[in-house]
């Protein structure tokens, strides 16, 4: 086992509890995704012995190459990059979750590609949080559509919405966008009691104790965990 990633796991764990503490929220409400993009498989090796057993990906060629290194180990995955439609397949067919999905036609694909024999695929829907130009994701208002047609398809399991929200200079202030998102699962749960919707995948190494103190049930942690990234992940053509 990596004495490096053990240490960090460690330092990430207590820095989650502390945050659930300070928040007076339960012990283990929230899962830790690491999420390993820029890293090779060894280092997911040595998360999962350190009890990682959560894993996020961004790109889809190097998820897949690491997914398939990594079979014998039990490792759920999660797709939390940007999508194209020429690439749902292969995420269908190997992850267990996908955080990004911000348009229907790649729902329908991911849900028409899921195999027969495998659990509904559980997907958050990712929301464009403070309306930033370089990120994906849907306005706040066009979430409830987007949810209404996720929730149709019998392959998928409507579980939440994800945001990676602009830096702010201070928790306080990093706590708003994390706010907002909040109370829009809140409205959603309301409208659409009969989807399983209990997932706010929020929080990254920067910002996780903001995300915590905001009701996060998922973080997704890189640098925190694996250090920088090594490779610069390849701009993927769609
Ligand atoms: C890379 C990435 C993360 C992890 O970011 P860190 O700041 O390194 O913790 C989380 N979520 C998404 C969608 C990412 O692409």
């Amino acid at each position: 086992m990596s004495p490096t990633v053990e240490s960090k796991v460690r330092s990430v764990r207590a820095r989650i509890e502390a945050a659930l503490t300070q928040s007076g929220r339960p012990k283990g409400a929230v899962a830790l995704i690491g999420v390993a993009k820029g890293h090779p498989a060894e280092v997911i090796r040595a998360a999962a012995a350190a009890g990682v057993a959560d894993i996020g990906e961004s790109y889809v060629s190097e998820g897949v190459a690491k997914h398939d290194a990594l079979a014998g180990e039990r490792l759920r995955w999660h797709f939390v990059g940007p999508l194209q439609s020429n690439k749902t397949r292969a995420v269908a067919e190997r992850f267990d979750w996908v955080h990004s999905v911000d348009r229907e036609r790649i729902g329908r694909r991911l849900a028409a590609q899921r195999p027969d024999h495998a659990d509904p695929l559980d997907v958050c829907v990712q929301v464009n949080i403070d309306g930033e130009a370089t990120k994906s994701g849907v306005t706040p208002e066009a979430a409830p559509d987007l949810v209404a047609a996720l929730g149709r398809l019998p392959a998928l399991r409507v579980r939440g919405l994800m945001a990676i929200p602009a830096p702010r200079a201070s928790h306080d202030a990093q706590r708003e966008p994390f706010r907002r998102l909040a109370t829009l699962l809140g409205a959603l749960r309301e409208h659409f009691g009969e989807l399983p919707l209990d997932t706010l995948s929020m929080g990254m190494s920067d910002d996780l104790e903001a995300a915590i103190a905001e009701g996060a049930t998922m973080v997704r942690i890189g640098t925190a965990l694996f250090g920088p990234r090594e490779t610069r992940p390849r701009e993927e053509t769609p």
